[in-house]
């Protein structure tokens, strides 16, 4: 029996996480869920799983969520504010954590989680890219282990050799080549800048593979998404800027590949359905039913696969730029993009001029190696600044 925390259980991942965890009453128990303001949402949920704790992330919505569960007549206790994530993720109601927040929110609860030794499904990729160097030596000290459940790193998990993902193994000594991490290439695949000038938030949403939530879609739209994903392989599976390849597969069946020195390519397949990957991590080493509809290859008779264009989508570059600058690059990249990703989801900022504004930030900051936490969370601060003051003189 896996007791499990759920940090994001509102979302999309969330929701996937919950589906598979009532499918196996036997095997997952929810017993922390966690949200942001959707106070309503969270507290259905408390009604269909009946967890020990929930904890509303914004302080003003505790008492709403404390009536909530009492009129419901529900044991949950109710607690609010990053200090309640952060014990949750460390204290000893649950033994797994899914971190499924959205962005540099879900920083501390994930290190929390991590430096408790816990098993985490680590859905939260900002995370990794903010603070990658602390997350491992939080994964070391703890002792706990890391499932990546962003799709294309969990099939890379899959297609290595045996816990490659948590012990850092070195990829040349197990004859590893390259990591091919795929991309749908989203839903503005083959168009131009031209014909990207205009393009409103509700198109840049509209994924046409995956159903996600706004700040990863649009993520996925302008390519940043893979750029993320790439440093994020980087730091789970010790791989060179080098030995990370993109490649743009519009059916998103092939979710990523392991290119061996012997000519080998081992590659995870299966339908555009998160529920596999965190199935995958929450039964891990086991396999259980994710409720996911087999694959039909003769009904998708075929494959295509393509490379990136990466003069329209240039968030892809600017992502393997801060790969190869190190130190606080990847921590300013990522504060840049949530800053312009948010105004652009406002209506403030034009699509393009996302991968403007994180250029111009990761220009003026310089990179330093990364010291601390403290030290990255004032970085994280900075680039958000500057990126809001370059947005000015964009007059957005
Ligand atoms: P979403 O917007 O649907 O859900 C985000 C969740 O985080 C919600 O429950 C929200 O209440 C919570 N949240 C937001 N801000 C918070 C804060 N400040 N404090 C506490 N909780 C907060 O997003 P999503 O699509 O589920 O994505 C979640 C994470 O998983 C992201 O990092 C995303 O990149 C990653 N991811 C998502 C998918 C997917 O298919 N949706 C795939 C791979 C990785
Ligand atoms: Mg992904």
């Amino acid at each position: 029996m896996r007791n499990i925390a759920v940090f994001g259980a509102t979302g999309s991942i969330g929701a996937s996480t919950l589906d598979v965890i009532a499918r196996h009453p036997q095997h997952f128990r929810a017993r922390v869920l966690a949200a942001h303001r959707s106070v309503e949402a969270l507290a259905e949920l408390c009604q269909r799983f009946q967890p020990e704790l929930a904890i509303i992330a914004d302080p003003a919505l505790e008492a709403d969520l404390r009536t909530r569960l009492l009129r419901a007549g529900l044991s949950t206790r109710a607690a609010s504010g990053s200090d309640a994530l952060n014990e949750a993720a460390a204290g000893s109601l649950c033994d797994t954590v899914v971190a499924a927040i959205v962005g540099a929110a879900g920083l501390e609860s994930t290190l929390a989680a991590a430096r408790a030794g816990k098993r985490l499904l680590l859905a939260n990729k900002e995370s990794i890219v903010m603070a990658g160097p602390l997350l491992l030596a939080a994964l070391a000290e703890g002792g706990g282990e890391l499932l990546p459940v962003d799709s294309e790193h969990n099939a890379l998990f899959q297609a290595l050799p045996g816990r490659a993902a948590v012990r850092q193994d070195s990829l040349a000594a197990a004859g590893v080549r390259k990591l091919i991490l795929t991309a749908s290439g989203g839903p503005f695949r083959g168009k131009t800048r031209a014909e990207l000038g205009a393009i409103t938030p509700a198109q840049a949403v509209a994924h046409p593979n995956w159903r996600m939530g706004r700040k990863i879609s649009v993520d996925s739209a302008s390519l940043m998404n893979k750029g993320l994903e790439v440093i994020e392989a980087h730091f789970l599976f010790a791989a060179a800027p080098d030995q990370i390849d993109v490649v743009v597969h519009p059916q998103s069946i092939v979710h990523s590949l392991v290119e061996y020195s012997d000519g080998s390519v081992l590659a995870q397949l299966g339908n555009p359905d998160m529920r596999t990957a965190l199935c995958y991590g929450l039964a891990w080493p086991q396999r259980l039913d994710a409720g996911v509809k087999p694959l039909d290859l003769i009904a998708l008779a075929r494959l295509d696969f393509q490379p990136p264009d990466l003069d329209t989508f240039r968030c892809l570059g600017l992502a393997y730029a801060a790969l190869r600058a190190g130190g606080t690059a990847p921590t300013v990249l990522n504060a840049a993009n949530e800053i312009a990703v948010a105004a652009f989801l406002d209506g403030q900022l034009p699509f393009l001029a996302i991968a403007e504004v994180i250029e111009s930030c990761l220009e003026k900051i310089p990179s330093e190696p990364v010291a601390n936490l403290a030290q990255l969370i004032q970085t994280d601060l900075t680039a958000r600044d500057t990126a809001q003051r370059m947005m000015r003189r964009l007059h957005c």
